[in-house]
C-alpha cells in the first residue's frame, strides 16, 4: 500500500481537544457539560470504560462506546518484571513516515512503582512512567537501541498523552520521565501540547515530569524563557569533545561547552537546576580521567549528575559496568564536590533496556 492510500485512523477520544470533544458528545445526543463529564473520568479519574460513567445517560454512554473509542493504540504485549515493573508495547496506526513510506508505529512505555518520601517526610506510593517521544529515533547514539532504527516517525500529541492514559490505568503515576524512545527537543510541540494536558488534567506537576535530551543548544535557549512544564535532564556520556561526537552522533560538532552554557542558561532563567546524564559504558568512558575531567567542567555548577550503567543492547559493542567501577566513578565525582546519583535500571531481566522490546518482538524467530 502507498503511504498516501493509507485510510484515515478512525478518531478517538484523546485525539479530540475539549472543544471537538463537546460538538461530539452534541451530536450524540448529549449536553455540553457531558463532555466535561468524560473528560474528568479519563484524564482524572483513569476511568476508560463508558459503560462506567454512570452520570452519563445511557444513550450516550452506548454512543460514545460505539463510535468514540478512547485509545488509537493497541496492547500488543505488557510484561511485568518482578520488581513490579511492567512494559507496555503500544502499536499506533500506521501513517506515512519521513521517507515517504508507511511507518510501524510501535513505541514503549513503562512503568515502575516505586514509594516516595515528599518535602514533609511522608511517604507515598506511586509509579514514575517512562513515555516515548518518536518511534526509533533519528540521533543515531551508538549504545541506544532506539537510535540502531533511526526515526521513523513523530508521535503526535494524543500519542503521547495516550501512554500516560494507559499508564494510570496500570497504577496511581506520582512522576513521568521523558527517557522512552526518540528526542524530546525533535518532535517538541507534540510532547508539549501532551504535557500541557498531563499537567493541566491528568493533575502530575512540571516538578514531577523530567524530560531528557540530547541538549540542541538553540532548540533549549528558544524553550527556556517560557514557563517550563518538566525539569530538564541533557544527555552529556563523555566530558570529551571526540568522544561526544561518537556517543551522540547527531551533536557531532556542536561543543560541549555550548551545551552546557545552555544549561546555565535554562538554570539561569527558571530556576530550575539541570541533571547531566552520563551512561556508564564499560572501557570507554568509565575511566578515572573521565571522571576528573566531568567533575572539572561541572565544577562550579549546581547541578546533578546521573549515572546510567549501560544497559546491554545486542550487537552494540558495549559493554556493562560492574558495580564496583560505577562505585568507583561515583566516588571521583562526589569527593570533588559533584552531586551525583547511580540509576540501576529496573526490570532488565525483563527486557526493560530502552528500546530492546521493540527490537527483539521485530526480530525473525530463530
Ligand atoms: N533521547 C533522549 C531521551 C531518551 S533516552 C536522550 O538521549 O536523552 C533516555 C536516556 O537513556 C538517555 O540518557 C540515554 O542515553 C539513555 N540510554 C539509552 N540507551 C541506553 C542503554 N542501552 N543503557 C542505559 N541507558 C541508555
Ligand atoms: Fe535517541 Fe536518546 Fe537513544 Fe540517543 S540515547 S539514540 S538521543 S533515544
Amino acid at each position: 500500500m502507498d503511504a498516501d492510500t493509507i485510510p484515515a485512523p478512525k478518531p478517538t477520544l484523546l485525539a479530540l481537544s475539549a472543544s471537538e470533544l463537546q460538538a461530539r458528545v452534541v451530536e450524540f445526543g448529549g449536553r455540553a457539560f457531558h463532555a466535561k463529564i468524560v473528560r474528568e473520568n479519563v484524564l482524572a479519574k483513569g476511568l476508560v470504560d463508558y459503560e462506567r460513567m454512570t452520570s452519563l445517560p445511557a444513550s450516550l454512554r452506548a454512543a460514545l462506546a460505539r463510535e468514540l473509542p478512547v485509545f488509537s493504540s493497541r496492547e500488543l504485549t505488557r510484561s511485568t518484571a518482578a520488581d513490579g515493573t511492567t512494559k507496555l508495547l503500544l502499536e499506533f496506526p500506521r501513517e506515512p513516515s519521513s521517507n515517504g513510506k508507511r511507518a510501524d508505529a510501535t513505541v514503549e512505555t513503562v512503568h515502575m512503582p516505586s514509594l516516595y518520601t515528599g518535602d514533609d517526610g511522608e511517604v507515598t506510593g506511586g509509579a514514575t512512567l517512562c513515555v516515548s517521544t518518536q518511534v526509533g529515533c533519528p540521533v543515531g547514539c551508538p549504545f541506544c537501541a532506539s537510535g540502531q532504527l533511526g526515526l521513523l516517525r513523530n508521535l503526535r500529541a494524543h500519542e503521547i498523552l495516550e501512554q500516560y492514559v494507559r499508564g494510570a490505568q496500570l497504577g496511581p503515576l506520582a512522576r513521568s520521565v521523558v527517557m522512552g524512545m526518540g528526542e524530546p527537543l525533535l518532535n517538541y510541540e507534540n510532547l508539549s501540547a501532551a504535557l500541557d494536558v498531563v499537567h493541566d488534567e491528568m493533575g502530575l506537576g512540571s516538578r514531577k515530569i523530567t524530560v531528557s535530551t540530547v541538549g540542541f543548544p538553540e532548540r533549549l535557549n528558544k524553550l527556556a524563557p517560557k514557563k517550563p512544564r518538566f525539569q530538564l535532564a541533557i544527555s552529556l556520556h563523555t566530558p570529551f569533545q571526540e568522544q561526544r561526537d561518537v556517543l551522540v552522533p547527531a551533536m557531532k560538532g556542536v561543543p560541549i561547552d555550548d551545551v552546557l552554557a545552555a544549561g546555565d542558561d535554562w538554570f539561569e532563567k527558571t530556576g530550575r537546576e539541570v541533571t547531566y546524564e552520563y551512561v556508564v559504558l564499560a572501557g570507554d568512558n568509565d575511566s578515572f580521567g573521565h571522571a576528573e575531567r566531568l567533575a572539572q567542567r561541572l565544577a562550579g555548577r549546581r547541578c546533578t549528575v546521573n549515572l546510567i550503567p549501560f544497559n546491554p543492547v545486542d550487537d552494540s559493542g558495549f559493554g556493562r559496568p560492574t558495580e564496583p567501577s560505577v562505585a568507583r566513578f561515583h566516588q571521583t565525582l562526589v569527593e570533588r564536590g559533584l552531586v551525583a546519583t547511580v540509576r540501576w535500571s529496573r526490570g532488565v531481566e525483563n527486557d526493560a533496556a530502552c528500546g530492546q522490546l521493540r527490537i527483539r518482538r521485530q526480530e525473525p524467530a530463530q
